[in-house]
């Protein structure tokens, strides 16, 4: 606990921020005045009480203007907007506090997930590490609100009644009032504690819930073409099911917790004006001073109603805390060594020495791989599915370390460059174009965000773009749907492509970058593409094999080893794997090709 508290400790009271500072300490004054006033309150009303009775009890201290008891009666509601006014008035001014401690580590945390590697994204589902961060700064906001404005608070006004029961009154009162509030608070903990786990039972219900319909929603088209919508409504009602069962111990206990504490308070409080009844007939005490009792304790009972929910609060924010904070703890697998020298090249020789290189420490992706391309050429690298060829790439932007071995650009282990420089200098045009949900103008700036309209148009009009962008009502300003949905495959990928170019980097990979595009699109943005290549160091990644033809270098790779290298015309005449995958592209080509004359009613025979 108090290393949580060291912890977060910082973004309550941050460093250099002296207005948040005095927020604090300005709150904690007007805290104190706000009580002060909220146990003077009732003594007007005793006061009150005892004059209209006759008895004038106000001490000597007090003006003589006001020692009428209607006087007295208008002080005391005066007294009590004046509280009230305090009370909003120290919230409004500590809001400030909570919020800007809700924004800097909302920023922390959104600047590390960015810095943690691709392995750690992989590995969780981003909705879940969402609610994680979302939940810890919440959770920060709540304790620093309700530990700060109401529990402390209430700690200072119990504080004031018992020295007010004692100095005023007796032992015996302050005694039953620290019995009830030691009974209350043990019953509420401990009663708070087993609705905590109701409550978690409901909100992992709700999240499930939750999952299911975004998860359906999602697989929408799916869902059609399996006509499964039944099924999908079967697996959302039950997790909902759940849910309401949860939901319904949650209330009914919410009822017997809060009979509960008002039960305990109400037999404290019944005890403490026996004790006065009896004073009062024995002459020991005036009838003001049973008022005055009776109007304390029901005051300091408004903030204790709610120690149930402050305490699930609280307790809460402390789990969402950890768990956000253990995230932050979290080292990037991947760091820039401290004297990492930041570079800029022109151009760019890139060379493989000896890479190896496996995900999981185990299964072997990448073995022994060396190659270089000089600067300005291109190598393309086909085979298998799976063959690790996308791996290659990975390593080159420094997503992983290599296990072996070194990747070495212009002579440098790209380990010894910082990744922000690295990653500066290539463009990828990727398999799987994910567009953000904004407009095609600001994924097409993504590339270079101080692009200007000329650039941007030129770009799109060299990925063959432009008419596509032309023939939509709004044009540029075209919302791309969720992930870049509302985009055609082959559109995305010409986004893709836009971009790139407009980044312009000196290294350039092409993961199957027309794998999305018609033959005949492919054949004119190939053109763009290889005009983009000639005067950088190219990386083509690709399936089909007529795509990379013209590169300077192919390497083959099968099950992670290089298994041939050599251009196009001098692995065909090798006659090994290339040759073997050639021919066969090139028959179903063919047979591709013929297929599309065949007449529409013999296709359907065909079919059959
Ligand atoms: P394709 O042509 O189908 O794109 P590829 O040759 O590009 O395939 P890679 O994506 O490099 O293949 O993957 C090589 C192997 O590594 C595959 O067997 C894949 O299952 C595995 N792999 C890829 N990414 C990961 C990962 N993050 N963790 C573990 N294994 C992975």
């Amino acid at each position: 606990m108090i290393n949580l508290i060291n912890e977060f400790f910082p973004y309550i009271w941050p460093k250099g921020r002296v207005d948040i500072k005095s927020r604090i300490v300005l709150a904690f004054i007007i805290l104190v005045f706000a009580k002060i006033l909220t146990v003077l309150v009732p003594y007007s009303y005793k006061w009150a009480t005892d004059a209209l009775v006759g008895d004038n009890t106000v001490p000597p201290l007090i003006p003589i203007a006001i020692l009428t008891p209607i006087m007295l009666i208008i002080a005391f509601g005066m007294g009590r907007i004046l509280m009230v006014a305090f009370n909003q008035l120290r919230d409004a001014i500590f809001a400030k506090v909570g919020q800007n401690a809700v924004r800097q580590l909302g920023r922390l945390s959104f600047s590390h997930l960015h810095n943690l590697s691709l392995r750690f994204h992989l590995d969780r589902r981003t909705g879940a590490l969402n609610r994680v961060v979302e939940r810890g700064i919440k959770g920060i906001e709540s304790i620093v609100r309700l530990a700060i404005l109401n529990t402390i608070p209430t700690i200072f006004e119990f504080i004031f009644v018992g020295l007010i029961l004692l100095i005023q009154f007796d032992w015996r009162y302050l005694l039953i009032v620290t019995i009830t509030i030691i009974v209350y608070t043990f019953f509420t903990i401990k009663y708070s504690s087993l609705r905590i786990v109701y409550r978690k039972r409901m909100n992992s219900n709700d999240e499930d819930a939750n999952n299911k319909s975004l998860d359906s929603l999602l697989n929408y088209e799916t869902v059609k073409h399996f006509n499964n919508e039944k099924i999908e409504e079967k697996r959302f009602d039950e997790s909902m099911s759940g849910y309401e069962q949860a939901s319904i111990k949650t209330l009914t206990s919410l009822s017997f917790l809060n009979f509960g504490q008002t039960a305990i308070f109400t037999i404290g409080l019944t005890l403490c004006m026996v004790l006065s009844g009896y004073e009062v007939m024995s002459g020991e005490q005036t009838i003001g001073d049973f008022v005055l009792i009776n109007a304390l304790l029901i005051q300091l009972a408004i903030p204790l109603n709610f120690f149930g929910f402050i305490y699930r609060e609280i307790s809460q924010g402390i789990t969402d805390i950890k768990s956000l904070f253990s995230i932050l703890k979290i080292k990037p697998e991947i760091t820039d060594k401290s004297d990492a020298l930041s570079m800029d090249f022109n151009e760019a020789e890139i060379t493989f020495k000896d890479v190896s290189f496996s995900y999981d420490g185990k299964r072997k992706i990448l073995d022994n791989i060396n190659f270089t391309i000089p600067s300005g050429a291109s190598l393309a690298i086909v085979g298998p599915t799976g063959a690790g060829k996308s791996t290659i790439s990975r390593l080159l932007f420094r997503f992983y370390d290599v296990s072996k071995g070194s990747i070495i650009i212009n002579g440098k282990d790209v380990r010894d460059i910082t990744q922000g420089s690295l990653r500066k200098n290539i463009g990828i045009v990727p398999q799987d174009t994910v567009l953000f949900n904004d407009t095609i103008l600001y994924n097409l700036k993504y590339g270079k965000i101080s692009s200007n309209e000329d650039e941007i148009w030129d770009v799109a009009d060299r990925a063959q773009l432009s008419k596509l962008i032309k023939s939509f009502p709004e044009g540029m300003n075209t919302l791309v749907g969720e992930r870049g949905l509302k985009l055609s495959g082959g559109e995305k990928q010409r986004v893709a492509i836009a971009r790139t170019l407009l980044k312009n980097p000196p290294i350039l990979v092409l993961d199957e970058a027309t794998s999305a595009l018609d033959t005949l699109t492919e054949r004119e943005i190939k053109e763009s593409l290889s005009s983009l290549a000639q005067k950088r160091t190219t990386i083509i990644i690709a399936h089909r094999l007529s795509t990379v033809v013209g590169a300077n270098n192919i390497l083959v790779i099968d099950k992670g080893k290089i298994v041939e290298t050599g251009t196009h015309k001098q692995l065909l005449r090798k006659k090994g794997l290339y040759a073997d995958m050639w021919s066969t592209q090139q028959t179903i080509q063919k047979a591709e090709e013929t297929l599309k004359n065949v007449k529409p009613e013999y296709k359907k025979l065909l079919s059959h």
